[in-house]
Formats: C-alpha cells, structure tokens, sequence
C-alpha cells in the first residue's frame, strides 16, 4: 500500500522567515510504484536470470541513444548547453545506458529507486523535456524487445514473461523519473514562493512602521493598486483615487495640488506642501504635509502608474516659518516678503472693518514663464529679472498700497481703502499686465513674459487674511489653466468640481483613440428670410461611463493637460470632413470652429488649419474660426498676425460671447474680424431689462460701424427674435431656431426645414 506522505509541521511564519532554505523532500517510495505495476519476486528472478545475457546485447544500444541526442535540434541545443557547462555528453550516454543495463538486472529496491529520482531532478534543472526521456525508453524498449524475441540463449518458453517484466520496469522507471520532475518543479516554487513571502513580509514590516505614507494610482482606471498600512490607517474610508483624503486639503490649497497631478499626468515628478485638516474624530490641528509624486510611463511616455508619498511635515513648517519670520524683507527684490505681507493684509483689514462700505482688495501674481528663463538662463537671470519686475509693479502703485514677493515668482498686492473695489483693481490689473508686456531685457537679450493674476476682494471673498490670501491664489491658479489675464475668485461651487477635474485627467489621455469624441451642429439663420448661413461645430465626449459630457467641463481640463492641440485638429477635420459632404449633397454651408484661448497663442495654429483644409478638400472661406476677446488679449501682436495670416485663407474670423471680455475698440478696428457673436446673457433679460437691451444694440451698431455681420446667441423665444430683427441684427443662433444636433438630426433637420 502506498504510504502517505509525512507532513511538514513548522510554522508558516517559521517558514516565511527562513526564506529560500533549500528544501528536503522525503524521497521517492518505489514500493507504490512496485505494487501498482505489480512487479514482484518472480519478475525480478526472471531478469536476474537473463542478466548477462540482455546487458551483453543490449550494449549496442548506446549508438542508438547517440544519435537520437543529436537527431532532434532541441534536445541537440541542450547537449551543446551541458557541454559549453563542461559537461560530456559521451560519458552522460555511458550513463545513461550504465542506469538502464542497471534495470536490466530486475533490482527494483530503494537505491535504485533513488538513482531514477536523481537522473529526473537532473533531467529537470538541465532543461530535458519528460517528453524527450519518453522517446528514449520508446527507443530502449524496442531495442530489448527484439533482443527478447530473437536472442536463443532465452527459452522460448520464457520470452513472453521476460518481454512483460521488461515493460514494467521500463514503466517503473519512466514514472518515478516523472514524479521526480514534479517534485522539482513544485520545490523550486515552493522555494520561490517563501522567498517572496519573506520579502513581502520585511516589506510590509517597514511600510508599517514608516511615518511616510504611500499609494500607488493606476491611471487607466482611475483606482489605487496599492496603499501602505498607514496610508489605509490615515485615510480611513476616504481611500478615494486618485489621491486619498483630498477633501482634507484646504480648499484654498487643491488648486496647487490639481496643478500639480497634471503636471504627474505629463510625466514630471512633482513635490509640494499642503495643509490638510485634521479628520472628524481627531481633535489636532490643521498640518502641513509634503506630497511627492513619482509618474510610472511607458516608452511613449505614457503615464500608467504614479507612486505617492505623503509625509507629516508640520514641525519643519513651524520652524521655518518662525526664521521667515525673524526678516521681514525680500532678499532680492528687497519687496516685503509674505510674513510682513500678511502683517499689513491684517491691518489694512482692521482698518476696513472699522470704515463699512470699505473694501481691500488682494492681487496674487503669478510670471508664467519665469521658470523657463530661470531654467535655461541660470539664476542670475532670473533674480535680475525678479527685480526688474519688482521695479515695474511698484511704479504704478500707491503708498499705500503694498507689493510684496510671496515666493518663487510670485508677488502680491494688497490695495487698501477702495471704495468702487472692482472698478479699481480691474483697473491696477490691466495696469500689471501692460507694465508687464513689454520685453525685459537682460545681457541685450529681449525676454517676454506675461502673467496671471488671481483677485479676491474684502468682504465678499473673505473676511480673514488667510482666506483673502489663499482665495486670491486659488484664482491665480484659475487664471492659469485658462490662459486669463486676470480672473477674480469664485467659490467652489462656481468652479467645476475639483474631483471631477482630477478623474478627468487620466481618462482625457486616449479619448481620441479610442474614438469617444462627437461634433453636433448648431444652425445659424438669416434673422429677416429664415435662409441658413452656416452651422457652428459643438464638441461633446461620450463619456464611457457617464455619457455625454458638455465641452465647459473638459475642455479647461483638456487645456491644462496640454491635450487641446489635437483635440482642436480633430475637430477641424472632422467639422471640414462634414462640411465638405453637406455641400456633396448639395446643401454648402460654411462651418465654425470653436478654438480656445491655448490652441489659439500655440504656434503653429494656421499651419494645422491649412493641413486641415487641404486634408478634407475644402475651400478656407467655407471655414469660420470663434475666438474669444481673452485669446486675443493675451498677446495682442501674435494674436493679429494670427488673423491676418488666417484671413489670407480666406477663413472667416468670429469674435465668441462679445460683451463679456475685454475688448477695446482700437483693436477691433485694426483686425481683420468678420463677425461679433453678442453673448447669450444680454439676450436672456433683454426684453425685461432696457440696460442688457442697450447693449445689445450697441453691439449690433458697433459690430456694423466695423463692417462685421453680428450674430445673436442663445435665443430661445420669438420676441427676443423680433426685438432683434428690428434692431438690425443680422443672424440668429439659439434653441429657438434648433438645439445642436448630432450628424443625422441636422442632416434631417436640414432636409425638413428646405421643405
Ligand atoms: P459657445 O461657442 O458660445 O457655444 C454656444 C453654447 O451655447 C453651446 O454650448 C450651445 O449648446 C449653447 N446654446 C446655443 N443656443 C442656446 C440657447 O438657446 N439656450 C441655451 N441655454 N444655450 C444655447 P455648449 O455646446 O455646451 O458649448 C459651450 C462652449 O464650449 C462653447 O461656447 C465653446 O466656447 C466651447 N466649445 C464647444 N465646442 C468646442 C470645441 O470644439 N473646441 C473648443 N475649444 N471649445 C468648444
Ligand atoms: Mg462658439
Ligand atoms: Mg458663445
């Protein structure tokens, strides 16, 4: 009976400890393989009888053996392996056959039982496939089985029982060498699994006791693979991707971290503080944590993983601060720095507080491309620069007012003592960035910069200094992604969802490919025949999840990953591709595309366009570009050559949601403009309100006075309708006439409206 085999009994974390120790099977019982096969006394007798006789003939079966080695090239590469090792093959045939005239001998006990398993461990680690030991003992047994036959020595009377124990053998041996490769294989990965175990196990042991905290995002999916003991310790239930206990962070302190996970999403590592309150049950103080992210990407660059590490940093926090603390000046400005900034922030709003109806503003500005010129210039450069700009702003403030560098290449003002507070500071706002735009100059290079401003005003954005502060930060920060001059605080609320914006960034990365963006189209009709004159293109993403999402909530996010460009050339081709049908289909329509403040200052743009025209095979004045008045104000000269060289193709240029921006008439008259779109939020109330009506009719003289066609947007009811028609007004968009609709409803929207 086959005996059952002994149990290990150490502990699993014994064993785990021990690690990779080589292991020790109990060996391989033959008698199980014995009494199976039945090979008993009289087979073992039989052979021993015919010893001599079967090892004398069967000698010649080394050649054999030989040639079979070397006859198949995989088990040849394995020999010329073992002989590269130093081994030699002609004495691993004498072995080989030496082991086989062995079992010839009928000696079926545990020794020999012991050599079987050896050659199959061996077999294994040098690569020899079961199925090759197979072909061999095929080989061998023909071989014996025709010695058996024909050898006269044997009595006839006893070759059939001789043939039999021959087989048996054979038999025997094949499967203990079988079981042998098994028990090797399944020892190495028992070896290799203890081994992982015990370095799992230090592993874990370390990231247990470590202070640092740390997760791993899975991009694609938006998920966390990995948080350490503590990271699940400190995040409790708030473990949400991509980055845990988020809405612990400061509200005015996301912004900086949203910036910083899209610059994680563009491949470069990041690290930054933030403030983070303490959780519910925890009666501790806000703290400051530093935060580190390692992006994971492939060849491509492709971001697939990033590695975060948080860390409690409060008490280096407090201590610098309190050496900050010590000076109160700005070493190379010579500007207050942000300790005296606060300092006075607070007493301009005592002072506020004390006079109602007063109101102090608080600038935060950022120099966009200070890092760039620091980076490539050196240091020096980059101070002198500081300073330059420093002696800028201060010019064109008040006593009273203060200008302080806050840190890198950010400055503040505080502007106190304001009565018509938004008046005063768009103004001082529009003052920085002129001062702003004209070159530096440093070692008779030309350097340009622009900048974003972030504002919030006392009392209506905060009554506190570290709320105004933090507050005018966070619309810095705003300011930023959307390539704004200046834009003042909205609360979150106003704002798109900071999660959403984070979940956004990794799913926008493939959009394209895998085919999730659509157009739908929007007409636009002469407002006195009803003719139509043209259709705007309006992006939406099909969302896996969450189906259709509208452009206001990507396309900011699109914006900051720096993944508007092809975004922007696939709406081109696709808007041309369908303009070009409509007018095969004998409906011509020229087409408008929405380009945003980014794609627009990128260079390059009216090269895409031309491909793009090119590409689909469609004339450019069948081609209307919507810019907004921000786009141009950004960088005035850039933007006009822009449109000039795009009114040489003959694109039409429309200046979107007019009203709302920042135009002045000078540089209206000067570009080559086409069209003015008057913003939807005059039309709503226009009927109700005679100042929006003012507007609007302002708009439409203005827009005539500069030979442009004016377009009213948004409207939904036939008395807006007609109280545009009598003001002249010359085309109307809006639900009134049709929503945007995908490709088939406009193509069948079209075809019923032509009846
Ligand atoms: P927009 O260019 O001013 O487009 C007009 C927006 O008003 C569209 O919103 C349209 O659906 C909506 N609209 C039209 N008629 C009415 C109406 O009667 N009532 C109301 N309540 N709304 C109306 P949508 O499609 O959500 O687009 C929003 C904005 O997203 C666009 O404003 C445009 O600035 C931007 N956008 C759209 N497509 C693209 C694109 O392909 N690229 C870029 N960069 N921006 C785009
Ligand atoms: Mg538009
Ligand atoms: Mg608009």
């Amino acid at each position: 009976m086959p005996t059952p085999q002994k149990k290990r009994g150490r502990p699993k974390e014994e064993r785990r400890r021990a690690g990779a120790r080589k292991r020790t099977s109990t060996p391989i019982a033959g008698k199980e393989f014995n009494y199976v096969l039945q090979l008993n006394d009289a087979d073992t007798r039989l052979l021993q009888r015919y010893q001599a006789v079967l090892v004398q003939g069967a000698a010649g079966f080394a050649e054999i053996s030989y040639n079979y080695l070397f006859d198949n090239p995989d088990i040849a590469d394995v020999m010329y392996a073992f002989e590269r090792d130093g081994g030699n093959v002609g004495e691993l045939v004498r072995a080989m056959l030496g082991h086989k005239l062995e079992l010839l001998n009928g000696r079926i006990d545990e020794q020999a039982t012991r050599r079987s398993e050896y050659i199959g461990r061996a077999h294994y680690r040098r690569g020899v496939k079961p199925v090759w030991t197979l072909g061999a003992y095929r080989l061998f047994l023909d071989y014996v089985q025709r010695l058996v036959a024909s050898d006269p020595q044997i009595d006839d009377a006893d070759r059939d029982a001789v043939e039999t124990a021959l087989i048996k053998l054979i038999f025997r041996d094949l499967a203990v060498m079988t079981e042998a490769y098994w028990r090797a294989a399944v020892d190495q990965l028992t070896d290799q699994r203890d081994t992982l175990d015990a370095e799992q196990l230090l592993a874990s042991e370390i990231l247990g006791n470590i202070p640092q905290l740390l997760w791993t995002v899975d991009i694609e999916n938006n998920s966390i693979s990995y948080a350490s003991p503590g990271a699940r310790a400190f995040c409790q239930r708030e473990l949400e991707a991509p980055i845990p206990c988020f809405y612990r962070i400061h509200g005015s302190e996301r912004e900086r971290v949203l910036t910083a996970w899209q610059q994680v999403i563009d491949n470069e590592s990041v690290q930054l503080e933030v403030l983070m309150q303490p959780c519910e049950s925890d009666e501790r103080e806000d703290r400051w944590f530093r935060i580190a992210f390692y992006p994971m990407a492939n060849r491509r660059g492709r971001v697939l993983r990033v590695h975060c590490l948080m860390e409690d940093v409060s008490d280096l926090h407090s201590d610098r601060e309190r050496l900050e603390q010590l000076s109160t000046q700005d070493e190379i400005t010579g500007l207050a720095n942000r300790a005296l900034w606060y300092d006075r922030l607070g007493s301009a709003l005592a002072v506020a507080r004390r006079n109602p109806g007063a109101a102090v503003a608080v600038l935060v500005l950022d120099i966009n491309q200070f890092k760039m010129y620091n980076d490539s210039l050196g240091n020096q450069a980059g101070d002198e620069l500081l300073r330059q700009i420093a002696r800028r702003l201060q010019k064109l403030l008040r006593d009273t007012d203060t200008l302080a560098r806050l840190g890198s290449d950010e400055f503040g003002i505080i502007l106190p003592f304001l009565q018509d507070a938004e008046r005063a500071v768009e103004r001082v706002a529009g003052e920085v960035i002129g001062a702003l735009s004209a070159p530096f100059s440093y070692q008779q290079r030309e350097l340009c910069l622009s900048s974003a401003i972030g504002i919030a005003v006392y009392p209506q954005h905060g009554e506190d200094a570290h709320t105004l502060a933090s507050h005018a930060d966070s619309a810095m920060y705003r300011a930023k992604w959307n390539a704004a001059p200046y834009l003042f605080y909205e609360s979150d609320a106003q704002q798109s969802s900071a999660s959403e914006h984070l979940q956004f960034s990794g799913q926008l990365h493939g959009a394209l490919e895998r085919d999730e963006f659509e157009l739908h189209y929007q007409p636009k009709i002469d407002i006195a025949s009803g003719e139509i004159r043209g259709a705007e293109a309006l992006l939406r993403w099909r969302h896996p999840q969450q189906g259709l999402i509208l452009p206001k909530r990507f396309i900011p996010v699109a914006e900051q990953l720096g993944m508007i460009a092809p975004i922007t050339d696939w709406v081109l081709h696709t808007a041309l591709t369908q303009s070009k049908l409509w007018s095969l289909d004998g409906k011509p329509m020229p087409v408008s595309v929405n380009v945003s403040a980014r794609s627009f200052q990128a260079p390059g743009l009216v090269g895409r366009i031309r491909q793009a025209l090119a590409r689909a095979g469609v004339e450019g004045t069948n081609l209307e570009i919507e810019i907004t008045e921000g786009s141009l104000m950004t960088d005035l000269e850039a933007g006009a050559r822009t449109l000039d060289q795009l009114s040489k193709l003959g694109v039409s240029i429309a200046i979107d949601d007019f009203g709302t921006g920042y135009s002045s008439l000078s540089y209206l008259k000067r570009l080559p403009i086409d069209t003015l779109k008057i913003d939807r939020s005059f039309l709503e109330d226009m009927l109700i309100n005679p100042r929006d009506a003012a507007v609007v009719r302002s708009i439409i003289e203005l827009g005539h006075n500069l030979e442009c066609q004016v377009v009213a947007e948004g409207v939904e009811e036939e008395a807006i309708r007609q109280m545009l028609l009598e003001l002249g007004c010359d085309l109307l968009q809006g639900f009134h006439i049709s929503k945007p609709l995908p490709n088939e409803g406009f193509g069948e929207w079209l075809s019923l409206t032509a009846h």
